[in-house]
């Protein structure tokens, strides 16, 4: 059901200037939400948009420079996953050093994939100089096209051969039709992703049927429940079959997340009862947030932990704690191995899925608003008293709010925040992300 923006991803040797580029890239975005401290630091995607097309670019990453095999398993691992997660790939190699032997057997896997590659001869820092690059034809993937990350010269070329290769609309609409909730089971490797997608299956009786993934990891099934039919995306597989070491592990884990929650309409967040909520979980409720997506919160293996009163009380408060950018969402104690609780989590889905698709009449936002308001008046900013004239509910999913008001920059991100906290005392939205626009009014315009 979800729309996701195509993914467009960086594979490539260490030091070919990935991150130079991937950074200039990301910064060319401007900071429209708060950023939430754990998932700004060391990001691995940035939305961007050429020529009127959005795209997300992905840092795949997570190589190390270490001796030549373990390199080159690495470097087969990011690019599967880059296979596996993007519509369009982005090939870096490094002009200056020209051709390595590793480049060639990564060009032959990215070759097999049939998958549109462009490959990015970087370090080019004088233009033109097509000697610099000349050696990479013989990848056999078609014409290198040279930038220089450092320099920011041949970004707008690249950009537009990027372009050309992502999916048109027409082909990204194929979900667009699609009635079915569909549900991204994300967390760390180990946390009982699969186990609890194995317990719900069990528990829910009626399985449609297995759909073969698109990805070779990320595997879809289909669950009915009552009136709803669900497809659950499943994106744990990555450990069993990997030998590389954990943090490379949990980087391909979080992009192979992202990508699932792009396509999700309600996010599982799975979370190890023993471990609490790391760094790695809260970067991934960060993505959820960012993106929009309705969540639920699972605290897994809830059996390993030893309980007195109030342990369950305290531990919530842990999580919220830590989640502090979700506050509206609804935390889980289960156990996916022995069932306890498991027949809560789809009630959890579809109740946050509800939310997220929920429309409040224009006339009944405008007197709760009134009364916020009345309650407490937007302060003073520059000498001027911030003024809001009327409020539309645009779309759902999340829901999003545009407010009419003399002038955006004078309102603070702290009133902001007070009126979506009263929207949410007087609506809900439990478990869903809630967006609040802001837009001036023409003078000719207001009352
Ligand atoms: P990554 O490991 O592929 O992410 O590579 P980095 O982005 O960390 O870059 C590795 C090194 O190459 C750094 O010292 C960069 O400053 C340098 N570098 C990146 N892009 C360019 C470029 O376009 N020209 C030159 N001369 N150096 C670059
Ligand atoms: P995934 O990598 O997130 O898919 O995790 P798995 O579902 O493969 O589970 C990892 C390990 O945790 C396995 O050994 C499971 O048996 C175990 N596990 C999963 N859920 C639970 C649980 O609720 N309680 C206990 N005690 N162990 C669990």
């Amino acid at each position: 059901m979800a729309n996701a923006r195509p993914m467009v991803a960086i594979v490539g040797r260490p030091n070919v200037g990935k991150s130079t580029f991937f950074n200039s890239m990301a910064g060319e975005r401007k900071a429209i939400v708060e950023d939430i401290p754990g998932i700004t630091r060391d990001r691995i995607y940035a939305d961007v948009e050429w020529l009127g097309r959005p795209f997300t670019l992905i840092d795949t990453g997570g190589i190390e420079p270490a001796s030549e095999d373990i390199l080159l398993r690495q470097m087969r691992r990011q690019a599967q996953i880059a296979i596996e997660t993007a519509q369009v790939i982005l090939f870096f190699v490094d002009a200056k050093e020209g051709l390595s032997p590793a480049d060639e057997d990564v060009a032959d896997m990215l070759r097999r994939s049939h998958k549109p590659v462009i490959v990015v001869a970087n370090k080019v820092d004088h233009f033109p100089n097509h000697e610099a690059y000349y050696d990479f034809y013989a990848l056999g993937m078609g014409e290198p096209v040279p930038i220089s990350s450092s320099q920011k010269l041949g970004f707008g070329d690249l950009l537009d051969e990027v372009i050309k290769l992502l999916p048109q609309s027409a082909a990204e609409g194929e979900e667009g039709e699609d009635e079915r909730i569909h549900v991204a089971v994300v967390g760390r490797p180990n946390v009982g992703k699969s186990s609890l997608v194995n317990t719900l299956l069990r528990e829910e009786r009626v399985i449609v049927s297995d759909i073969p993934g698109t990805t070779r990891d990320a595997i879809d099934t289909e669950l009915a429940v009552g009136e709803d039919t669900y497809v659950l995306i499943d994106t744990a597989g990555l450990r069993k079959k990997s030998r590389i070491d954990d943090k490379t592990v949990e980087r391909y884990s979080a992009v192979r997340a992202l990508s699932a929650v792009r396509r999700c309409d309600v996010a599982l967040i799975v979370v190890d009862a023993q471990h609490g909520v790391s760094e790695q979980e809260t970067k991934i409720a960060g993505y959820v947030h960012e993106q929009g997506k309705a969540a639920v919160v699972v605290v897994n293996k809830w059996d390993l932990i030893e309980k007195s009163t109030g342990t369950l009380e305290k531990y919530a408060r842990t999580v919220r704690a830590s989640l502090q950018f979700m506050d509206y969402v609804q935390v889980l104690f289960i156990s996916a191995k022995s069932g306890q609780r498991v027949h809560k989590v789809m009630d959890a889905v579809r109740d946050a899925f509800a939310q997220a698709k929920r429309r409040v009449p224009t006339g009944l936002l405008n007197d709760v608003i009134g009364e916020a308001i009345a309650m407490h008046e937007p302060p003073i900013a520059s000498g001027r008293r911030p003024r809001l004239y009327y409020a539309t509910q645009v779309s759902v999913r999340p829901p999003t709010f545009v407010f009419f008001v003399n002038d955006p920059d004078i309102f603070h991100f702290s009133y902001m925040r007070y009126l979506e906290n009263h929207l949410r005392k007087s609506f809900g939205f439990a478990g869903t992300p809630i967006r609040l626009l802001l837009r001036a009014r023409k003078k000719e315009e207001s009352v």
